[in-house]
């Protein structure tokens, strides 16, 4: 066995936190550069003890993480083939580290869920690429919609110490995403909105200028166009805070489908396992 994969096991180690751009569910069942960027994942990360994902999908009032030992799979979406409608990702839950996540974060108050929620899309879309056993324990945790980013970005603050933990850390979401400007050809011609404000976010990502992100994300066309709606944008607050000045940033993918859609993925790595 290899120095490096005995490495990989140590339990000590400190997780990355990644935000992934999840696009179209069809991404679920298909084959392409970037689901296969998503495959390669898993290698790079010591086995999580557990996976939180904060998920687009999830919309709450107050901020919720789901307790079950068995989360469902959930099938948000409509119109799609059956194929994707058959797809289970049966994770086992972890009780236990939702009361981890609920004693470590002191304001606001996090819901323990028992019943409402699963696993959406956002979650299992991405996780049957990296994991596809289904075998390491996965939680969700909602986004408070009527919440300002700042909030998230607490949170997001107050989880980062779970990485220490074995917890992986994973924001699903999209950096721009626009349904209502969407073609359904995924290599269509990216408008120019979306590429200009795909590349803003770069730069303010690579700066670290948080700040920005938090506030001046909608101070152009450019913006207003690509954020629409708050719920892709959100998951990408909790990674920030969650980040530290440590670690190394990585973008893993750099694509704009659908000409709408950004599937920027990336992630903040600890030096000492790149
Ligand atoms: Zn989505």
């Amino acid at each position: 066995m290899s120095e490096k994969l005995n490495h990989k096991q140590n339990s000590s180690e400190r997780m990355p936190v990644l935000f992934v751009g999840h696009g179209s569910p069809m991404n679920a069942i298909e084959k392409n550069p970037y689901t296969k960027m998503l495959e390669n994942l898993a290698a790079k990360i010591q086995r999580p003890k557990a996976i939180l994902v904060v998920s687009a999908h999830w919309m709450s009032e107050g901020t919720w993480v789901l307790g079950m030992d068995k989360p469902k799979t959930i099938h948000d979406f409509y119109g799609f083939p059956q194929e994707l409608f058959d797809v289970q990702y049966p994770a086992p839950g972890s009780p236990q580290t939702a009361k981890l996540i609920e004693s470590s974060i002191t304001d606001p108050r996090i819901n323990n869920d028992l019943e409402m929620w699963g696993l959406d899309h956002g979650t299992w879309s991405v996780l049957r690429h990296i994991y596809p056993k289904a075998d390491v324990p996965v939680l969700q945790m909602s986004l408070y919609m009527a919440r300002s980013p700042e909030y998230h970005f607490n949170i997001g603050q107050q989880l980062s110490k779970l990485r220490d933990q074995g917890v992986l850390i994973l924001g699903s979401g999209n950096l721009v995403h626009n349904l209502r400007k969407i073609d359904w050809e995924t290599y269509a011609k990216p408008y120019d909105w979306a590429v200009e404000f795909d590349a803003w976010l770069k730069i303010k990502i690579e700066a670290r200028d948080f700040p920005a992100l938090i506030k001046d994300y909608h101070n152009s066309e450019a913006g207003k166009l690509s954020i629409p709606t708050m719920d892709h944008f959100l998951p990408l607050h909790y990674i920030l805070g969650a980040a530290d000045s440590k670690d190394e940033l990585r973008f893993e993918f750099e694509e704009i489908h659908n000409a709408s859609i950004s599937m920027r993925s990336f992630g903040f790595w600890p030096k000492e396992i790149l």
